[in-house]
């Protein structure tokens, strides 16, 4: 453990916030932690007066300055401010890894009570269908964009071998939807099993995001270490706290490249806040995770043993944990764990942690270079209430004798002209695809013009360059196109 006192930012939070913030602030201090709480504002007091962000700039400054902040649950308050205070802190400070540990703890009672569930989902938390890029093509379709990175795939895949090495975990499944977003999701795949060979003595494993929800509702215990995108990590980290015992004990790390934010998995309960009722178990074993990522292993350890004891044990439990009438309040488990510092619990044995070796990362952009690439045709997305077959032939006497021939016409991804079957539901978005009739390069001036001769006649939403990297086609193919 380090000698000298660590600053580290504070946000109570909302309701049960103050209560379970203020209970592990006096168990650090009583297991000797070294730290100096910078105690800061933000959410629903924030909200109503005025600040749309939920988080004001002295709380912004102390996270800029102190590089670690322990958070209590943030409400956005109906009425108040349009986005989460949450995810603007995790914007603000590309947390980009959202680690959530589950592990079965001895004594909660649970369908998977006895299996040893010790697991870790470590989620892209910044890219992927949440960069809030969305647009509505036409009055009645709306899109998202699902933007997945290189850069953004190689750090958090990273993140996880490096997290599985600290804490001598073996293994590391990937869990992704390849097989049918081959780009994005595939992105993340073929990142990972690039990487994978550099971490000798870790198994590394893919799987398919929906068999792996359903292994993790039946061989919960063969996981280790799961790796995912955003909206998958989003959906599965959920599913994982509940095999163990729920919210009142779910912890989790956001880990940034320079700034962490450590906090519950749960909300701000409102109907308990107040009442000295609420569990500060996950707040607390955040806690313990921030201990560690600051090097104070130590007192995270004394906590960890201590509060896994406590809850073995089986007498001071709280409302989330047993019955109303045998539970006891806040105040009283926190005086319960402190006790209990230097015990052990028997069905529980504390993981050797060592310090995570981060992904050291570039801020400049991470230029991906291919050997050769061009630009072989444009996707235009145009507004219609024309069924296919009377948009096809105006779409392909509109190109009659320019460079570029109109390949297919697509409805929600689904060719529809030249016609394969039965004519699908259409909406009123079409993708019309232009192809180069002979090899060479789009110009972008032949671009704009081939743009001009659609907009003569439908009103287009959004284009799209299509583009060959080193002689492969970087763009997907319609269902039902050869
Ligand atoms: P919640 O997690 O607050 O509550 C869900 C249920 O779990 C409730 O029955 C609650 O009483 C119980 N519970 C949660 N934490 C507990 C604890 N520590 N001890 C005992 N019982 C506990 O979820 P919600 O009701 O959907 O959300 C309430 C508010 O919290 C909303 O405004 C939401 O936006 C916010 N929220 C914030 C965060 C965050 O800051 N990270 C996360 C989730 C929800």
């Amino acid at each position: 453990m380090t000698d000298s006192k660590r600053t580290v930012t504070l946000i109570k939070g909302d309701g049960i916030g103050p209560e379970v913030a203020d209970a592990v602030v006096r168990i650090l201090a009583a297991a000797g932690a070294k730290i100096d709480w910078e105690v800061c504002e933000a959410g629903a007091e924030v909200f109503r007066r005025g600040l749309s962000s939920g988080v004001p700039a002295e709380t912004i400054a102390s996270i800029e300055r102190t590089r670690v902040a322990l958070k209590g649950p943030l409400e956005t308050p109906v009425g108040f401010g349009e986005k989460s205070a949450n995810v603007t802190l995790r914007k603000l400070f590309e947390l980009y890894g959202n680690v959530r540990p589950t592990r079965e703890i001895p004594g909660v009672q649970g369908v998977f009570a006895g299996r040893r569930i010790d697991l870790v989902v470590v989620r892209e938390n910044v890219e992927d269908l949440y960069t809030g890029i969305e647009h509505m093509q036409t009055p009645g379709v709306a899109q998202c964009l699902k933007v997945i990175s290189r850069k953004g795939c190689e750090k958090i895949v990273r993140l996880a071998f490096e997290l599985a090495r600290a804490e001598g975990r073996k293994r590391v499944h990937c869990a992704t939807k390849a097989n049918i977003m081959k780009m994005t999701e595939g992105l993340l795949k073929r990142t990972f099993e690039a990487i994978a060979p550099e971490y000798a003595g870790i198994e590394a494993e893919h799987i398919i995001i929906d068999n792996c929800a359903h292994q993790l509702v039946r061989y919960p215990e063969q996981f280790d270490v799961i790796v995912t995108t955003n909206m998958n990590g989003d959906i599965i980290s959920d599913l994982t706290s509940g095999l163990t015992g729920g919210l009142g004990l779910a912890p989790s790390a956001n880990i940034g490249n320079d700034v962490a934010m450590f906090e519950a998995v749960h909300g701000s309960a409102p109907t308990i806040a107040g009442k000295d009722l609420a569990n500060p178990t996950a707040l607390l074993l955040s806690a313990c995770m921030m201990l560690r990522h600051i090097g104070q292993f130590a007192p995270a350890d004394t906590i960890e043993n201590a509060v896994v004891y406590t809850i073995e044990l089986g007498k001071t439990l709280t409302c989330d944990l047993i019955a109303q009438e045998f539970a006891v309040t806040t105040s009283r488990f926190t005086q319960a764990v402190i006790e209990n510092f230097g015990r052990r619990p028997d069905g529980w044995v504390a993981r050797e942690h060592r310090p995570i070796r981060l992904p050291q990362v570039e801020r400049r952009p991470d230029m991906v270079r291919p050997a050769s690439r061009r630009v072989v045709g444009l996707d235009v997305f145009l507004e219609s209430g024309e069924m296919p077959h009377a948009i096809g032939p105006a779409l392909e006497a509109l190109v009659e004798g320019t460079p570029v021939a109109m390949r297919s016409l697509a409805n929600r991804g689904v060719q529809v002209y030249p016609l394969r079957g039965r004519t699908p539901d259409c909406v009123d978005a079409y993708r019309a695809r232009f192809l180069l009739r002979d090899g060479g390069e789009l110009s972008d001036s032949a671009a704009l013009e081939l743009l001009q001769r659609v907009g003569a006649k439908f009103r287009w939403a959004h284009v799209e360059k299509l583009q060959e990297f080193d002689g492969a086609p970087a763009f997907a193919k319609d269902q039902g196109e050869d």
